[in-house]
């Protein structure tokens, strides 16, 4: 698709401001330690040393500042100086929002000081200011035509800080380096699409096409189960959320098996095209906005063609529950009760708690047909998860303690962040209780740990005390900022899973290099030699 991309380069080139606009951006304890001579390059003949001296020792952010060298050609621009613990040291929020307000909107040259650690929350943070999906127009109503848009590369380089003192040097990047950087900003940019077109254009059918087109393109033959042959094979949630709508529900599973495989890995995203609420129907402020509840879907799909492109030594599986949540007199009601693919039976008692159930089949699917001892799901799952979050963090929950910790760890490494909820379902899963079936798919208190007890259910359909390891991030918040999708869930999943990458930068940022094998560790822990409910 024609739009921005990002692309990344080792070292710094040599370029004019005049014909090519640069942003340089970093936090000012960092751009104190890059030399005149060092970026004299991106800014000569129209920057003197002088003006950059006096630019970077003006900055004053608060929490960020910019300033302008040579018109809104050549800017510097600071990140905030301190951030908190729960926050990632690379400030990833404050830089995709430097670069969306610099951005001199043709191709640039984005400059970032920052160290060696938060290279690639830093470069990812840059392709999050540049959104693909659009339908504006030009012209003059009755003459209106679609807004051109014109291919642009944004060319990022960075400049490398370590230890408390020494000059900034331009980083030396590897072609896999590269190759890591340049596809996690355009799976970025492929799940931001996903999540931001109506579903009048991105309904099932056309998901499943775009998953198809990532798996051609990694060379992979999805498995695709769809309609009624998801009722026959009993798929009961999946089945049961979509089969009103136009477009049939479909589980579209995109697999990596390569020889070294020592695990396997599930990741499962929940694709609600559009969620009316179903007959429980969302009110007329409520509905707008549920074209994103397919967030979860589309960011294991870009995680996934990232993951595979660097090299995944690991079996992985990208698993999508497409549904569209319509009304229609085939919906499914209030009362019924419906098998899922575990085999347990839910009364349904609201129509808008349809996320749990799709997950539900998927996970079951991952651990039944597909031997999965590592499932993760993600999704735009409670509008409670922004409440107790709020709009930057995730939250996620685990039956192991160490995978608890290592996604939370990969939300700073990443930029992309999420923080646990609760885990008790001893104390929480009697919400679901049902008089007629297994249990219900709404809490019966909407005030008792609803983001825990959503992920809950889905929990239920691999039993609490599964031997795997089982995780849960609902990323109903950090999906959107505003009415922009962010990508989310690319960097993250990534990050969390790089011991298995090939890509240093991937590795690198993986939780497990802090506390030896983090995988062994948690295999062990998920339940082999220990009950996951124990924990
Ligand atoms: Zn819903």
């Amino acid at each position: 698709m024609a739009g921005v991309t990002v692309h990344f380069h080792s070292g710094l080139s040599t370029s004019d401001p005049a014909s090519s606009p640069v942003l340089v951006v970093g936090q000012p304890r960092h751009l104190a330690r890059v030399a005149w001579q060092t970026i004299a390059c991106k800014l000569q003949p129209r920057v003197a040393k002088e003006l950059w001296t006096a630019g970077v020792s003006s900055l004053n952010p608060a929490p960020t500042d910019s300033v302008s060298l040579y018109m809104n050609l050549a800017t510097v621009a600071a990140l905030p100086v301190k951030v908190s613990r729960h926050n990632t040291t690379s400030r990833a929020h404050f830089l995709t929002k430097v670069v969306r307000s610099c951005s001199s909107g043709g191709p640039e040259t984005v400059v970032i000081v920052c160290t060696r650690q938060d290279m690639y929350a830093s470069g990812c943070a840059v392709a999050k200011a540049f959104s693909l999906y659009t339908r504006k127009t030009t012209g003059e109503a009755l003459s209106a035509q679609p807004r051109p848009v014109r291919a642009t590369e944004v060319r990022v380089e960075f400049l490398l800080v370590s230890g408390d003192e020494g000059l900034a040097e331009p980083a030396v990047l590897t072609t896999a380096d590269i190759k890591c950087l340049d596809t996690s900003c355009a799976a970025l940019q492929l799940t931001a699409r996903l999540v931001d077109a109506p579903c009048n254009e991105l309904n099932t059918t056309v998901f499943t096409q775009e998953a198809e087109a990532v798996a051609r393109e990694l060379g992979i033959t999805p498995t695709i189960i769809r309609g009624e042959e998801l009722r026959e094979r009993g798929f009961g949630g999946l089945y049961g959320v979509g089969k009103a709508a136009e477009h049939p529900p479909a589980l579209v599973v995109l697999s990596h098996t390569p020889a070294t495989s020592k695990r396997a890995i599930a990741w499962v995203g929940k694709g609600i095209v559009y969620d009316t609420g179903g007959l429980s129907i969302k009110g007329k402020t409520a509905m707008p906005g549920m074209k994103r509840d397919c967030g979860g879907a589309a960011a294991v799909l870009g995680a996934f063609s990232v993951a595979v492109a660097n090299g995944f030594s690991d079996t992985l599986h990208c698993i999508l529950c497409l549904a569209e949540n319509s009304v229609g007199p085939t919906a499914t009601r209030p009362d019924d009760i419906h098998t899922l693919y575990s085999g347990k039976t839910v009364e349904i008692n609201n129509t808008d708690a349809e996320g749990r159930l799709v997950l539900a089949d998927g996970v079951a699917y991952a651990a039944k047909d597909l031997k999965c001892d590592v499932v993760l799901d993600m999704a735009t799952l409670t509008g409670a998860q922004g409440i107790s979050h709020g709009r930057y963090h995730a939250a996620h929950l685990s039956n192991s303690a160490s995978w608890e910790d290592a996604v939370t760890r990969a939300g700073r490494s990443s930029g992309e962040l999420s923080f646990p909820s609760v885990y008790c379902p001893e104390l929480q899963f009697p919400e679901f209780t049902s008089a007629v079936a297994d249990f219900k798919n709404s809490v019966a208190d909407r005030n008792n740990g609803q983001p825990s007890c959503a992920g809950l259910f889905i929990n239920a359909n691999l039993g609490f005390d599964w031997a795997g390891v089982w995780m849960h991030v609902d990323m109903a918040a950090p999906s959107a900022v505003g009415e922009r999708a962010t990508g989310y869930g690319v960097c993250l999943l990534n990050s969390l899973f790089g011991s298995a990458s090939r890509a240093a930068i991937l590795q690198e940022t993986s939780p497990s290099l802090d506390n030896g094998s983090l995988l062994d560790e948690a295999e062990q822990q998920g339940g082999r030699t220990k009950k996951a409910r124990t924990e």
